[in-house]
């Protein structure tokens, strides 16, 4: 699934290319995928493109927002209609003939329009108020394992698995652990580590290691950058020991067995 560092690359460069242009048509192909009346839209400017957490937002003039989950296969690609082939499921035109396709896979991702962009609960690890006091706090708030919280989009919004799990091993922390057994250092240490994450994926546009492509269909980077994600039995970057994986809640955990407690 997208993260942030993937959401806020396709931000960026949808901000760069669709803002200042109006929507002539939109075409809804799959039906369940698009939340309102696309029509509404029709005739409409886009005047900013915003992002909180995991969920893009076009805003138009006259407060009206088209809001965007890629959920696990979503893709936006501007005028590559080529590569998307079969599953094109939501077309929109703009006057000035640019494209824009919503291709989704599995069909989970959606848009909606509404007076209001999505927000998903959680602060956000861009955000100003992503503070070391803030983390502290929430890790003091809960038993439950320590990666869980950081997936947890209703308390940080913008971490899903590939940056959890290498976030948690430059902090030297085993994804199982209790959130309140990490001590004080262990807590600066795994703050410092998901900025590090989110801020070197940014750097590398993100992670194609699956579905995920930018909007003019190239790749992102940071799979060649993984610490610990989609490494199993690869030798660990510090001590190479032999990295493990575990199933924990349905998703895949990597981590070193040497280096994590
Ligand atoms: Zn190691």
């Amino acid at each position: 699934m997208p993260e942030l560092p993937e959401v806020e690359t396709i931000r960026r460069y949808l901000d760069k290319d669709l803002s200042g242009k109006t929507i002539k048509k939109i075409d809804v192909l799959v039906k369940k995928q698009f939340i309102g009346n696309p029509k509404t839209l029709e005739g409409k400017k886009i005047t900013d493109v915003i992002r909180f957490g995991k969920v893009l937002s076009l805003k138009f003039s006259d407060s009206l927002y088209l809001s965007i989950h890629l959920k696990l296969t979503g893709q936006l690609l501007v005028n590559k209609k080529s590569l998307a082939a079969k599953t094109t499921h939501i077309i929109i035109y703009f006057t000035d003939k640019t494209v824009l396709y919503f291709n989704d896979l599995r069909k989970f991702g959606w848009m909606k329009v509404a007076s209001t962009p999505e927000k998903p609960k959680g602060i956000d690890i861009l955000s100003k108020s992503f503070t070391q006091i803030f983390f502290t706090d929430l890790t003091g708030s809960t038993d439950k394992p320590i990666k869980l919280l950081l997936m947890d989009q209703d308390k940080l919004a913008g971490v899903g698995n590939i940056y959890a799990n290498d976030a948690l091993f430059l902090a030297k922390i085993h994804p199982l652990r209790k959130t309140r057994s990490l001590r004080p250092l262990e807590i600066k240490n795994l703050y410092s580590a998901v900025k590090k994450v989110i801020a070197s994926g940014l750097k590398f546009q993100g992670a194609s290691d699956n579905s995920y492509v930018l909007p003019d269909a190239s790749t992102g980077r940071y799979q060649n950058h993984f610490q610990v994600y989609g490494r199993e039995n690869k030798p660990c970057l510090i001590c190479k020991t032999p990295i493990k994986r575990i199933k924990h809640h349905g998703r895949s955990s990597f981590f070193c067995p040497h280096c994590q407690k």
